[in-house]
This record gives structure tokens, sequence and C-alpha cells, in this order.
């Protein structure tokens, strides 16, 4: 069996995971009513509450999923045909959630940025918020293909004051930006496992406000049923009191894997995992300003997990990096995708910093 990585993955994920993450997946298979992946299970939930910063009355939900699914769990649980929604889009994730929420039969207002790389207007939020009866606002706290992060604090507060739920996309910033669930009043904060949590992909999770919840369950047009919040809180429930549950069969390794990292993460303290991404992302930008480079986000917009950075005269970046051992990724927004590229700093690599190293001295060599 390999163990040693023959290059270093640092893209805006998957990214690298930890040994111990590693190697819990080749633990012996395990039934999901087992002790071990009872407690693994209740005790990722309980993680989970304390790395999103949220209430103890606030509900977490793991399954089987990637962020697409997530996205498409918190817009089906809150929102039914005939509703009104606002998404505030700072890139490609911002068009899917529209196109998802479209899809519902919802009326979607799109605010967008000026320019790419800027932020979407709080301006105009405020105005459609009084103008129109709106019951959710969505928003991605990084769009991994602009590496812009939204100010999801501000939105939380103008959706609550106008009395509609908040709800982020933290696919590419939870366990890396700082993102106070409960003090913000946030409803919906969802993630996938690939990114900051350093985890193989596979898991949607997500943490969701009493408001969210009371939300689906006033809902007439039900979501499809294996995305459905009721179905699962009584299974989530279970395990979080230390009781085995069934209704669709969880990803077991995973979600041992999934307690493992939170663990981790909760180990080193969830100030200082953010604090980790601020110095990886700030070391990160010093390197690509000395190289004459210039960012995709404008200033005071740029995200702590990735950087999205316009080749300038240096169109063969990808592959240098890659040739002496980095994985770095190409473009992802239709309009400028052959211009940029963009290198992931989040999760395992920016707490080990081992990584952060290989991949600062590449960047001051080449
Ligand atoms: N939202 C954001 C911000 C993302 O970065 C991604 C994945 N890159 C997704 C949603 C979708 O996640 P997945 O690819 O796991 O479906």
């Amino acid at each position: 069996m390999q163990n040693k990585p023959i290059s270093t993955l640092m893209i805006p994920g998957p990214v690298e995971i930890s040994p111990e993450v590693a190697k819990s997946f080749a633990e012996p298979i395990a039934s999901h009513v087992s002790p071990k992946i009872i407690e693994a299970h209740g005790s990722a939930l309980e993680g989970m509450r304390k790395v999103w910063l949220a209430g103890a009355d606030s509900q977490p939900f793991v399954i089987a999923g990637s962020g697409t699914i997530a996205m498409e769990m918190a817009a089906t649980n809150t929102l039914e045909p005939g509703d009104t929604a606002v998404v505030m889009n700072s890139g490609y994730f911002g068009d899917r959630m529209a196109k998802m929420l479209v899809r519902r039969g919802v009326l979607v207002h799109s605010v967008f940025a000026d320019e790419i790389g800027g932020h979407p207007s709080l301006e105009k939020l405020a105005d459609i918020l009084k103008n129109h009866n709106i019951r959710a606002v969505f928003g991605t706290h990084v769009d991994t293909s602009t590496g812009v992060r939204l100010d999801a604090q501000k939105v939380a507060k103008l959706a609550k004051d106008a009395g509609a739920l908040s709800i982020f996309d933290g696919v590419c910033a939870t366990a890396g930006e700082v993102f106070r669930m409960e003090d913000w009043e946030a409803d919906v904060y969802f993630t996938a496992s690939q990114k900051a949590l350093a985890l193989p992909p596979g898991l949607a999770l997500m943490v969701v406000s009493k408001s969210a919840l009371k939300r689906r369950r006033g809902m007439e047009v039900l979501p499809p049923l294996s995305l459905d919040w009721l179905e699962w809180l009584p299974i989530m429930e279970a395990y979080e009191g230390r009781k085995g549950s069934y209704f669709s069969t969880p990803p077991t390794h995973l979600i041992s894997a999934l307690n493992i990292s939170l663990s981790q993460v909760l180990e080193r303290g969830i100030e200082q995992v953010f604090e980790d991404h601020q110095s990886a992302a700030d070391l990160v930008r010093a390197a690509l300003a000395d190289m004459g480079l210039t960012l995709v986000p404008k200033p005071g917009l740029a995200a702590n997990t990735l950087s999205a950075v316009y080749y300038g005269d240096r169109p063969q970046i990808v592959q240098q990096l890659k040739s002496k051992g980095v994985i770095i990724a190409g473009g992802l927004h239709p309009e400028i995708k052959d211009q940029y590229f963009r290198i992931g700093h989040m999760g395992y690599s920016v707490r080990d910093g081992e990584d952060m190293d290989r991949l600062l001295s590449i960047l001051s060599g080449i």
C-alpha cells in the first residue's frame, strides 16, 4: 500500500487528508448500528455544532452526498413552488443555486456584483427585501469560482431583519472561514466533506436553525424523500442519543473519518483554525504579489481558503507546479475560465504546515 503521496493536492477541493483520517479507511467494516459507528456518528453531530459555532437548539444533519446534494437539501426543505427568494451571486455556485431554485418553482431575484471578483450589492439586497415578500436569502460564503468571500454576517442580518431565512453555502468555507452561526443568527450553513474538513468527498453536512426546521414543518409541497429533514431528524436524534437507527444506510467509514477530522479541528481550536487559514492565505498572497500576479477578487474580498489568480505572464504555472509535485487547478468561472488559476489552501494542509511550506518554496523559486 502506498503511504507517501507522490504529489500534494492543492486544488480547491478535494484536498489533502490527515494520516489519521487516511488510516481510518483501512478499519474493518462495521454495521451502521454497531456501538463503534453509533459513537462516531453521535460524536460527529456534537462536533459539528461546535465547529459551526451553532446554538444548542440547532440541528446538525450528516447524509451521504456531495455539496450539490447539500444545496438541494437546503433549497427543498425551505422553499415551495411559488415562494420568492434572493440569491447573492458571487460566481458559478450562485448560478447553480438559482438554477436549482427555479426548478423548484421558486421566483428568484439574483443580486450580482458589478464585475467578476466583486461583492453582490448589499444595498440591492436591502431594497429587494423591502419591496418583496422574500422567504429566504441564499449566499455562497466563498465562491470557489471567483475566490470571493461574502459578508455572511451582514447578509444574515439583513435577512433576519426582513423576516427571511438566511442560507449559506459553506462548501468552500466551513471550518476555514470565520462563521458564527449562533451569533449571526444564520439559519442554514452547509458544506461537503472534501474541503476544509479535509475528508474524501462523499458527505453532505449541514446545521439548521429552529426557524428553518419550523419552516419545513409548515410546508405542503414536500422535498424529495431522501433529502427530507423530517425523515432524517429522528435518525440524527437517535445517533446523538447514542442509539442506532435506520432510514437510509449511512456511509459508515466516512462518518468515522468525519468524527476524527472534527476532533482534530476542535483539538486545535476552531478560532485557531480560522487564524491558520488567515495566515496561510496571507503567505500565499504575498508570494503571488512578489511574482507580480493579480487576484480575481477585488481588494478586501479574497477568501482565506483559496486564491483565484490571473495568469499574467505565467501561463504555464499549473504545469510548472505539477512538475514539482503540487497540483493546483485551472479556472472555473465560464467568463474568465482560461484567464486564471486557483490554489486551494485549506484543511489539513493549512493546519499541518508541511504542504504550505512546499507550495511557498516552489512559488518563490519559479
Ligand atoms: N458550492 C461550492 C461553493 C463549491 O465549491 C462546490 C464544489 N466545488 C459545490 C457547491 C458543489 O459541491 P460538489 O462538487 O461536492 O457537489
